[in-house]
């Protein structure tokens, strides 16, 4: 597929609602050769609900780093419940983490970006980079208003830092038409959501949020905001 037919495609779907994105774009990567990824947060959670109920048989992986919270395997097990849904649960390579713990110690990540980044690299980013090498495209749950480095998210577009084509169903809605959907539909969530976290991922590297603070504060909130990616987004700015 060529640029200007992502672009055209992207175009197309442009203002649709996410079901029209993910069944158009599901159509036109394969239910075999597309896959969610999915952290089980708030957004997520909405898109698996979405493939149940759009009766897409559409794979959901999940990247288990080592370091999630407790609230994250709950839910984790409670959408495999809710929709018969067998996850897989893709684990970063023991050495490598041996061999960074060993050097580096366990709570590298606060000591400095370069530590922080590698951390993720070993524990996320190679364990995806392995598992998008087998697909065409993956479903991912975010939104523009999410964060300075996801102003520019598109519905559908080319993932040059991994090779293949990203479906962003998400893009263009707010927060609360997230939460609206989970409430509506009794939508699994993690609990932590209500604990003031609106954006979670390692337990060391995630907290609470101030009413009225960025979305993404919560994460590696040490750093300054242009670096709190943690490199499976890296294309927008
Ligand atoms: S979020 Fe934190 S603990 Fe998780 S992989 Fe990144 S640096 Fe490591």
């Amino acid at each position: 597929m060529s640029r200007e037919t992502v672009e055209k495609l992207s175009l197309e779907l442009s203002g649709k609602s996410p079901e029209e994105i993910i069944r158009r774009a599901v159509e036109v990567f394969g239910v075999s050769s597309t896959a969610l990824a999915s952290s089980f947060g708030a957004e997520d959670q909405v898109i698996t609900d979405i493939l149940h109920h759009e009766k897409l048989q559409v794979p959901v992986f999940t990247l288990d780093t080592g370091r999630l919270p407790q609230e994250t395997y709950d839910v984790l097990d409670a959408t495999r419940k809710r929709y018969g849904l067998q996850i897989e649960v893709l684990f970063p390579e023991t050495s490598a983490v041996e061999a960074m713990v060993t050097s580096h110690g366990a709570n590298l990540f606060y000591e400095s970006v370069e530590l922080r980044k590698e951390c993720c690299r070993i524990r996320k980013v190679q364990p995806l980079t392995h598992k998008l090498s087998t697909l065409k495209a993956w479903i991912c749950g975010l939104r523009r208003e999410q964060s300075v480095t996801r102003t520019a998210i598109a519905p559908v577009e080319w993932d040059a830092a991994f090779g293949l084509y990203k479906i962003n169903p998400l893009a263009e809605v707010s927060e609360a038409w997230v939460w609206d959907y989970i409430k509506t539909r009794s939508v699994p969530f993690n609990a932590l959501h209500d604990s003031g976290y609106p954006s979670i991922g390692c337990a060391p590297c995630s907290r609470a949020v101030k009413p009225g603070e960025d979305i993404r504060a919560g994460r590696w909130w040490w750093e300054i905001a242009e670096h709190r990616e943690c490199g499976l987004h890296r294309e927008h700015k």
